[in-house]
């Protein structure tokens, strides 16, 4: 028996995976085999029990579904209460999460959602509230919203926001349509054709402009990975409507020439849409508003903790300059004498003479993630000013220390010091055999969710590791221990341990390309078995 590295017996990871015998259920100790619901459920189980249907209609009565009664089983997997939980909790313990471990996503910000978030959600009072509630009677929410709306402009040191969007990419959206109603009304609409985003953008960046009709131009990155300012400079034209950066951006740098791509895409006539997932690095420190941004969206479900969306939606309100707050999205909140109401239509929002006078429009039904506003500014209240702006400093403070310890045995794509992520490249599996989804896979072996890889494109192989604020240090340096270790390992000649790996996950290798492009959205019942001859 040896020991791991933690001083704890253990086998090492090739003989245990040898010598397993398969049990007769294929569970393996608590890792319990799950077939799919429709293998195993039965349209006769049911969870709840139904009075029997009164039968057929009657003569003489009329057939209240017009004839579209169901004429033979629906064939939907049915199971009993104990049944349906056990398969759903199965399911779960298969998922990672940011509660089991670290969870290291680079521009995901996978940071620990502090259970008073939980908790503040979950009042009856905003859980409870039903959307078209009469405004009277739904001050208190209208209250947090327009609360958070003034922390988010505080924060970014921005005069206007937009609260509905649901995500990250619908900010970019409203922030675009925003772009697009200004230039339209200059009556540009046709002459003002193109944007240009950094080569290592997020794809959502090209993607929204393309929605919003523009053509999208890529600028290279210079040889510090930030935006190459000649390659920018020469793209200027009249034709611009505007340029979509990433502040820190996706390599995890600081844009150090902010003010002079901001500067130069005003004077060239554009707007400057910042990308601000990755607010995390810079809240409390850095206001978009003081380098010129006229449009940001803020990750809600990043910045302020509940990453994911905790598995259901984000939130991603937009900050807007005086020049596009006019084009803002309805509704918004309005306090008179102090009562909250909303405006609703574009008429009301013209009449009411503030942001959204000349309104693109409604995003989404009702206003916003109430949710997450809730989980957003709970967050932001328990920190204090003074916390948030700890919390981004915490953050690049623990990337530079992955990064740090890392580099000895990995290759960092730039150099000097990060932001909130840090940034390697394949180098150092060069000649080794293993490549950077096998280095991912062995992870997964070691009971870690990779980090973001092959993403931002400007570097080969990439591997992008945000550690966040809330890692303590003996995560950190377990964590760091295991990559150095499998670094190690693909430079002593391992390569076939990495080809095999993940070897103790409940899959191996899933064609995950063919499962991209190939959706299988549909089961079919296996063919009946041969009887044996
Ligand atoms: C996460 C992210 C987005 C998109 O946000 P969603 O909420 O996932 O839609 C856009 N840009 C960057 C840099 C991101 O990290």
């Amino acid at each position: 028996m040896s020991m791991n590295s933690q001083g704890r017996p253990t086998r090492a990871v090739a003989d245990a995976a040898k010598d397993a015998a398969p049990t007769l259920t294929g569970n393996r100790a608590l890792q319990i085999e799950e077939p799919l619901i429709f293998e195993f459920g039965h349209f006769s189980g049911a969870g709840v029990d139904l009075p029997e249907p009164r039968g057929e209609v009657a003569p003489g009565e009329r057939d209240r579904l017009g004839g579209l009664g169901r004429a033979g089983d629906i064939g939907l997997p049915g199971l009993s209460e104990p049944e349906a939980m056990r398969h759903f909790v199965r399911l779960s313990q298969k998922n990672y999460a940011i509660d089991m471990g670290p969870f290291p996503l680079g521009s995901c910000t996978m940071k620990h959602n502090p259970r008073l978030n939980e908790k503040m959600a979950r009042l009856p009072g905003f859980a409870d509230l039903h959307p078209l509630t009469p405004q009277v009677a739904a001050q208190g929410a209208l209250e947090l919203i327009d609360t958070l709306a003034w922390w988010l402009k505080e924060l970014t040191g921005m005069p206007a926001v937009a609260m509905s969007p649901k995500a990250g990419a619908h900010g970019e959206l409203c922030g675009m349509m925003s772009i697009r109603a200004a230039i339209d009304a200059r009556g540009e609409g046709d002459t003002r054709t193109r944007v240009l985003a950094p080569e290592s953008a997020h794809g959502t960046n090209p993607a929204t402009a393309v929605q919003c009709g523009f053509k999208v131009e890529g600028i290279p990155a210079d040889a510090s990975g930030r935006v190459d300012l000649e390659a920018f400079r020469a793209k200027l034209g009249p034709d611009i409507a505007g340029i979509m950066v990433t502040n820190p951006n996706t390599c995890g740098l600081f844009e150090r020439d902010i003010r002079s791509i901001a500067d130069a895409v005003h004077e060239a006539g554009g707007y400057f849409y910042c990308d601000g997932a990755n607010f995390n690095a810079i809240a409390g420190k850095v206001r978009p508003g003081d380098l010129g941004v006229d449009a940001m969206h803020i990750n809600l479900h990043k910045t302020f903790s509940t990453p994911h969306g905790g598995g259901g939606p984000g939130s991603g309100p937009t900050v807007l300059s005086a020049a596009l707050a006019p084009y803002a999205p309805i509704p918004h909140v309005v306090v008179e004498d102090g009562v909250y109401h909303l405006v609703e239509t574009r008429r009301a929002a013209k009449a009411e003479g503030g942001d959204s006078v000349e309104s693109f429009g409604r995003l989404t039904a009702f206003h916003g993630q109430m949710g997450m506003f809730v989980r957003a500014l709970s967050y932001m209240m328990s920190h204090g000013v003074d916390g948030v702006r700890q919390a981004a400093e915490d953050a690049v403070l623990n990337a530079n220390y992955v990064l740090a310890r890392l580099k000895t045995e990995m290759t960092a794509a730039f150099d000097g010091y990060c932001m909130h992520e840090a940034l390697f490249d394949d180098r150092f599996l060069k000649g080794t055999g293993v490549e950077t989804i096998d280095f991912a896979k062995a992870m997964i072996d070691e009971g870690y969710h990779p980090m973001t890889m092959y993403f931002p494109l400007v570097v080969h192989g990439a591997m992008l590791i945000e550690p966040t604020e809330s890692e303590s240090r003996r995560e950190l340096d377990l964590f760091c221990d295991a990559l150095l270790s499998l670094a190690r390992r693909a430079k002593a000649g391992e390569v076939d341990g990495f080809k095999a790996a993940p070897v103790f996950a409940p899959r191996r290798r899933l064609d995950e390309t063919a499962a991209a492009r190939k959706p299988v959205l549909r089961w079919t019942p296996p063919a009946p078995r041969q009887a044996a001859e």
